[in-house]
Order: C-alpha cells, then structure tokens, then sequence
C-alpha cells in the first residue's frame, strides 16, 4: 500500500530513538487537507499548532474554519500510541465537528455528536489505508472509561470508530450495511433536557444511542426496580425512573431533580 509523504514523515521521527514523537503545523496542515479530501470537499480549513488548546479543537473564527491542536498533547498521542494514524484520527475528529454543523453552536454539545464524529474518523481513516487497529490506536490510548454529558466513555467511543471503518470497508466491497437492531426489540424511548439526543432502551436493558446508519452505540443500562420502577445507569451517572417515566437524579441536599423521560416506543 503506498504511503503517505506526511505518513513516512512522522515515522521517521519514531524509528530515531532519541527523537520524540511530534507534528509540526504543516504536518498537521497536509493531513487534514488530505482528510477534507477523502470526504470529496475543498480544504479551507485553518490548522493551528496552539497551547491555548489542552487537546484538539474545532472551531470558526472570522467566517474561517480552524481546527487547533496543542502539541505536546498530539506529542504524548503519538508516543504512546506508536502509530501515526493516532494523529490522523484525532485530526478527522475535529474535521468532522465542521462537517457534522457542530462549530456552528458550540455550547449545544452532544453525546451523539462526538460519537457521529468518531465514526466519521473511523470511516474516513479506512478510505485513507488505514487498518482498524490504527483507528482505535488514539481513543484506545487517551479515552477516558467514564463519560459525561458531551463526552461519551471510552467503550462507546471505539465502538463508534469501528462501526466507521466496517462501514467504509462494506462500502469498498460492495457490501450492504451491518445488520442493525431489531425494532422489535425497542421498549423506550429516552430523552434528557438539554440533550437533544434520542436514546432507546431494548428488551435487554440496554441504553443505546443511533448513528445515521442506525447503529447502536451502548452507552447505559436499564433495569426494573421496585414495583413500577426502574433504575438508570448512563454515562457512568445513576437516576432513577418513576411510574409516570419521569427520570430524577437526586441531588445532594436530597431534593430529586427531574433530568428527562421515558416514553413507550413505538414503530
Ligand atoms: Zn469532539
């Protein structure tokens, strides 16, 4: 398979012993144009090497598109991960923010988004010669197991990324999408306020959320608690579920507070 010029580059910076890993701007700048390429689009984004950044960023600023890395941060992904597709895969992230529309209102982050944007980094990183393994290399290094409300954990985001690049490969080989969850076995739908997400609950008790292409992605579990109730566990956070499906978290002082709801699904 032929490489890359920015590929061989980096990895001559790994087989010098002494030399650390790094990426330097135009590194950095020719693999997201060539990223923005495999997607079929003209590459007019920014790319900055900045220490205003703790990991990677997309953002707009003056009607440009800019994505930002810290670079002792890209440094660190690339010495522990050994591959140069850890920062190819970091870098089709924050591409796909731009593509997927979420730079336009950056406040309004969700879980969905930055699993939409790991399975592009997986799809886009296949077109692109890369094995699975090297797609995951960077998620697998610096993925945290816990989530929170904008960043999934670790487990759905690989998840995310290899339904991506099975995706890419099916396509490449004529092949029709991996089967998908049976409707049948949806009970709930699930929503939480400000999470403009829609997740389901199946008959097994699992939470999932839905790419595009319909995939479930686990992200919590659901279990039936007491007479009429159930007890939540999502992204690493207990609520629990009443009678009427109203979801509450208990706060501190022990006043419950409602977070969302459950809903009976129905095709
Ligand atoms: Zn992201």
């Amino acid at each position: 398979m032929m490489r890359s010029f920015f590929v061989l580059a980096l990895l001559a910076a790994h087989t010098a012993h002494a030399q650390p890993a790094s990426l330097d701007e135009d590194a950095a700048r020719d693999a997201v144009h060539r990223i923005v390429r495999h997607s079929g689009l003209q590459p007019n984004f920014v790319v900055r090497a900045s220490t205003d950044t703790r990991t990677a960023i997309a953002y707009v600023k003056d009607r440009q598109r800019v994505i930002a890395y810290n670079p002792a941060f890209m440094a660190a992904v690339l010495d522990s991960t050994r591959t140069d597709w850890s920062a190819v895969s970091v870098l089709a992230h924050e591409v796909a923010h731009h593509l997927l529309g979420h730079t336009i209102d950056p406040s309004s982050l969700r879980p969905g988004d930055e699993l939409a944007c790991d399975r592009y980094s997986g799809f886009v990183l296949f077109g692109m010669g890369a094995a699975l393994e090297q797609c995951l290399a960077a998620q697998s290094a610096i993925g945290s197991p816990h989530g929170t409300r904008s960043h999934p954990p670790k487990h759905a985001r690989l998840e995310a990324i290899r339904q991506g690049w099975e995706d890419a490969r099916r396509l490449r080989g004529g092949l029709p999408p991996e089967p998908t969850n049976d409707p049948d076995a949806l009970r709930y739908m699930i929503t939480f306020v400000n999470d403009e997400n829609i997740y389901y609950a199946d008959s097994a008790g699992h939470v999932v959320w839905f790419d595009a292409g319909a995939c479930p992605i686990n992200l919590g579990e659901l279990r039936e608690e007491g007479k009429d109730g159930y007890a939540l566990q999502w992204m690493e956070e207990s609520f629990f579920v009443d009678g009427k499906l109203a979801i509450w978290r208990r706060s501190a002082h022990g006043m419950p507070l409602q977070v969302g709801r459950m809903q009976a699904y129905a095709r």
